[in-house]
This record gives structure tokens, sequence and C-alpha cells, in this order.
């Protein structure tokens, strides 16, 4: 694919869209999870009543954050750059739907993203699971190698190979993952840059 003529394209939010805030050690301790362990696998393994309190604290914590989000370097002017183009454009999350749209409204980009498009982790399986990014191709009538998936993590790059999207890591110095990644760009202002005319 040349990612200047990519037309759909899909975002990790946190980390990408957003300078990451979230402190995963940090949440572990508080809801008791192992450090080696995912924390939305480990809540979806817990008997259901603890796993609803566990849910419910991470909703509020992160909701605080949602709030005070600060766009990533680059991140609004890509995305508008993108949506004046004519690009879909969605949003692939381990976040909450409700949270993505408070996120995105606080760093300014509410109306580039149709809600249906924003997939949270009550939308779609987590990342690294290839279904988020499947059902927005579907939804979108591309096959999946028509889609850009963006993100700051491996698990954005291994959900993208997944679902056989290209995949580009931002937001390192450097790209410790070149094996799963088809592009790398060090922020989103020289993503834009990368892309020709925008
Ligand atoms: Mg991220």
């Amino acid at each position: 694919m040349r990612l200047s003529e990519a037309r759909h394209w899909v975002f990790d939010m946190d980390g990408t869209l957003t300078i990451a805030v979230h402190d995963f050690p940090a949440i572990r301790r508080a809801l008791d999870i192992p450090p080696e362990d995912d924390i939305l696998h480990h809540l979806a393994g817990l008997p259901a009543t603890e796993a609803a309190a566990k849910r419910a604290w991470l909703l509020e914590h992160e909701r605080e954050l949602a709030y005070a989000a600060q766009p990533a370097p680059g991140a609004v002017e890509l995305v508008r750059a993108l949506c004046e183009r004519g690009c879909r454009l969605g949003v692939l999350t381990r976040n909450a739907h409700e949270l993505a749209l408070v996120t995105l409204e606080a760093i300014g980009l509410g109306d580039c993203f149709a809600s249906a498009d924003i997939l949270g982790r009550d939308e779609a399986p987590p990342k690294p699971h290839p279904g988020g990014l499947l059902h927005l191709a579907e939804c979108w009538g591309v096959v999946p190698g028509e889609l850009v998936m963006v993100g700051d993590y491996r698990f954005d790059l291994e959900c993208a190979r997944a679902a056989g999207a290209f995949s580009v890591l931002v937001n390192l110095p450097e790209n410790p993952w070149p094996e799963l990644s088809d592009g790398f760009a060090r922020d989103c202002g020289v993503l834009r840059g990368m892309l020709g005319g925008l």
C-alpha cells in the first residue's frame, strides 16, 4: 500500500492521539492484578461481582484521565487533515467508548469520528485481537488490507498484522518492533509529513 493514498485510517487512542498518562503498574496494584497479567484479560477471568467492582473502579479512574487528556504532537493536525481529505476515520481502543468520546472532545477531535466508528473495550475484543479492525473494514466496505492502523504499542501492530492491515508505529524515539510494523514515524506530525500534500 502507498500510505499517501490510504483512505481508511484507524487510530489507537491513548498514547497515540493523546500523550500517554495511564500508570498501568499503579492500576495493577490498585486492582490487585499481578504485574505480568493483561489487565482486561485478568478482569474477564474474575467472578462476576469482583469483576464488576474492579471495572467500575477502572472506569472512574480513566474518566479523570479522559477529561484532562492532552493531544500528542501533531495528532490533531494529522487527523484534521485526513478528515478534510474525506478519509474514513476510526478509533480502536482498550479504553471505554464513552471515555473515548470524552477524550476526543477534550483534545479537539470530537467532530472527526462517527460514534459508531469508535470501538472501545465493550464494542470489540481487546487488541491484539483483530476483531475491531475486521469489523470496521466490513462496515466501510473495504478489505482489511486497505486499512492503516496507527498505534504506539506492540498490541496495535499485532492487531494490524492479524487483520492484514497496514501498521504504523508512532510516538517512540526508535522502533523496537520493526518486524511488526510496516511504517514508523517519531510522531503524528512526522507521519503527516510522510503523506505529502497534507
Ligand atoms: Mg496506546
